[in-house]
């Protein structure tokens, strides 16, 4: 793998695929903005999924629920009061660590800090002699525990001001949803909802380009079943997850399962799929037994009777719930990672190329033409294929800088436009991984792009 997170940064940047959010004035620490080539990406990765879990899928059904949510909803989910992470700062320098991360880094994984409470993390620093990754010191404060969802209030006057958050995931709107969707959508049980939105965190330690940030972006996808046959669904959404990031062109070496020591006192069974980012293995996705929990918490808080009535056996229950749930920011950068590459040429030049599968790539062809002769046919074909897919026009530079170009955001098809093309209709398409080049007629150029994108 040759993509560290400085060239992706540099990458990124230079190529309008992510900003560092508010630049001008200064930053504004782990925030980032996605620019027209990065816009189109994480489009196409969201639409990908969304394909795949909802309009696949026998039995699944889409909301987007509001980011805003009645604050009983988090006492009933629990995230007012459990939603934490253990808090250290070191005396020396200031900075702010979580203990369970000091840990894991101190044993490089040979310690499992999920499974100690707050007075064993202590106690394990202190004896191991724990240093801040910032200036070397071993001097911490006492764990506290944060709440890391964001605050904000409601109302016209201070006086009637109503503390309320920012949802800290997307999955709070599918369960609220649930009778909802079922009667009006007339779904039996099994059946699933899915989500694309944002959620907000107050991590302890963002950071790491796009894969840790305080605003971020989820694709959950909750499993209504039986219990019973919860099991079988875990192991089926598993392979799922799995599968679909195979087919986004995921090499399998770079991709492990991991499952959870510690397990939230709900949940039967939770595992990560791990990817090798430039960090070193961390989560891409989870996938979480969360037996029925959440519909039960919802009933006790709401007094909605959060049941399935079995049209067929008029059994009465409340569903298991199998939730996989994968962050659309963190699947961008694995996405970036893994279609990083740097090749030589017989020249002797490096080419930096993003193999993206063509459905993911932010424009599917460039049209170039070779001289500003071919302009106004360029634009012809440029306009035509508009119609059906992104493209890009570029006319500046030469042939092989505008290659380069593309080569570094991944467009799977340049179209050069040239002499020949105004007397014969055809022009010449260059493949982005082989380089090769092939003569069409610009009529079938539509159903020849279009065969090749599909995910
Ligand atoms: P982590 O252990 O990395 O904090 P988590 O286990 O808290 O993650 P979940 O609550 O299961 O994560 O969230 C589901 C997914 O949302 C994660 O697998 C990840 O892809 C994404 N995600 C979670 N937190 C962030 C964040 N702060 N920034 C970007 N993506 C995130």
């Amino acid at each position: 793998m040759k993509a560290t997170m400085e060239k992706l940064v540099n990458l990124c940047k230079g190529r309008g695929i992510i900003f560092p959010g508010s630049e001008i004035y200064g930053g504004m620490g782990n925030t980032w903005d996605y620019g027209p080539v990065g816009v189109e990406i994480k489009n196409n990765l969201k639409r990908a999924w969304w394909k795949r879990f909802v309009q696949e899928s026998d039995n699944s059904f889409g909301v987007d629920a509001a980011i805003l949510m009645n604050s009983r909803v988090w006492e009933a989910s629990g995230h007012t009061t459990s939603f934490t992470d253990p808090k250290m700062d070191c005396k020396n320098c200031k900075t702010r660590h979580r203990a369970d991360n000091l840990i894991e880094m101190h044993s490089k994984g040979a310690v499992n800090p999920d499974t100690m409470t707050n007075e064993e993390m202590e106690k394990y620093i202190k004896d191991n002699h724990v240093c801040c990754p910032k200036c070397g010191k071993s001097d911490f404060t006492p764990i506290r525990t944060f709440n890391l969802m964001f605050e904000t209030s409601r109302g016209v006057t201070e006086e009637g001001q109503n503390k309320i958050y920012l949802r800290p995931e997307t999955a709070q709107g599918e369960f609220v949803n649930f009778l909802n969707v079922q009667r009006s959508s007339r779904a039996k049980v099994p059946f699933g909802i899915a989500q694309i939105g944002k959620a907000f965190r107050n991590e302890i330690t963002p950071g790491n380009f796009i894969f840790r940030t305080i605003e971020f972006e989820q694709m959950e996808h909750q499993w209504f079943c039986k219990e019973g046959t919860d099991v079988a669904f875990y192991e089926d959404f598993k392979k799922k997850a799995y599968d679909f990031l195979l087919d986004l062109g995921f090499n399998a070496e770079h991709l492990r399962f991991k499952d959870h020591d510690k397990l939230a006192h709900y949940a039967k069974c939770a595992c990560d799929i791990q990817y090798l980012f430039p960090i070193g293995w961390s989560e891409l996705n989870g996938i979480h037994n969360r037996t029925n929990y959440d519909l039960s918490r919802h009933s006790e808080f709401s007094g909605k009777a959060m049941e399935y009535l079995d049209p067929v056996t008029n059994e009465k229950y409340v569903p298991y719930v199998v939730e996989y749930s994968i962050g659309a920011d963190r699947l961008m950068l694995a996405t970036l990672t893994e279609a990083y590459d740097e090749e030589t040429l017989e020249n002797g030049e490096i080419r930096v190329v993003m193999h993206f599968h063509p459905a993911v790539a932010a424009y599917k062809a460039a049209v170039l033409p070779l001289q500003k002769a071919q302009g106004e046919k360029a634009r012809q074909v440029y306009k035509l294929l508009s119609k059906s897919f992104m493209c890009t026009y570029d006319e500046a530079g030469s042939i092989g800088k505008r290659y380069r170009r593309q080569d570094e955001i991944g467009t799977p098809f340049c179209i050069t436009i040239d002499f020949d093309t105004l007397n014969d209709e055809t022009v010449t398409i260059r493949d982005r991984d082989s380089m090769q080049q092939i003569r069409l007629p610009i009529s079938e150029l539509t159903s020849y792009i279009s065969s090749k994108i599909a995910f």
